[in-house]
């Protein structure tokens, strides 16, 4: 059974953590923030308390596992090895199964697994965004307006106007002759957010003489 189904396969590695604190200097949340719940060792310390049944789940604790970016550098800098993204991907994983997840993130990983769905509710969403999303000109991304399942200081880049596929046709022609064709995968993002990336992905193919569909 995979540790993201069972907190305690992993409790070794909670075990293994002697709170030398060298994770501290690395996290780049701990940078910013300067809580020590940021840190690495005070992450593996709360799922420990959590799955001896020490400390209750609870949304402020969840919140604490949110708060980590799975970056991993604390794990390049543990002296005693300690797996600490894979201890606080499966702390979450057992908060989620205890008290389930916000409805928003609920209704987007349903809509993930129906990809029409997904579409139309994006392509709806693209609409009516700057109703529970501020824009922030200065940083070009949005916050949001209010609690909607999302911490308020949360930075969420904007749906483009148009998707990368509204703004591209299915076949791509390089101007000279083709000296190969690629299949272009938008993915999500970049179909529906940075679609500025999708567009110099395929100027650069094109302008390789590469010939691009994007089935
Ligand atoms: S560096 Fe490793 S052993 Fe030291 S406190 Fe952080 S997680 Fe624990
Ligand atoms: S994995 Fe999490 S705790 Fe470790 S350095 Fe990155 S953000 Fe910090």
């Amino acid at each position: 059974m995979s540790y993201l189904l069972n907190l305690a396969q992993i409790e070794d590695e909670m075990a293994k953590c002697m709170k030398c604190g060298n994770c501290q200097a690395v996290c780049p949340l701990y940078k910013e923030t300067l809580r020590e719940a940021a840190v690495a060792r005070a992450k593996v310390q709360l799922a420990y308390f959590y799955l001896r049944g020490e400390i209750p789940a609870t949304p402020a604790l969840a919140e604490k596992m949110l708060f980590c970016l799975t970056c991993m550098a604390c794990v390049e800098s543990c002296p005693s090895g300690v797996q600490v993204d894979k201890v606080v991907l499966a702390a979450r994983a057992a908060m989620e199964r205890e008290l389930g997840l916000p409805w928003l993130k609920k209704v987007i990983f349903q809509s993930l697994k129906r990809g029409k769905l997904f579409d139309a509710a994006l392509k709806t969403g693209r609409h009516f965004q700057s109703l529970g999303l501020r824009y922030r000109p200065d940083i070009q991304r949005c916050n949001p307006r209010f609690p909607i399942g999302l911490e308020l200081r949360r930075v969420i880049p904007p749906l483009a106007k148009k998707t990368l596929r509204e703004q591209l046709p299915e076949i791509n022609r390089p101007a000279n002759k083709p000296r190969a064709r690629v299949a272009y995968f938008t993915g999500c993002m970049e179909n529906y957010i940075y679609t500025d990336i999708g567009r110099a992905v395929v100027n650069v193919l094109l302008a390789n003489d590469v010939e691009v569909i994007i089935p």
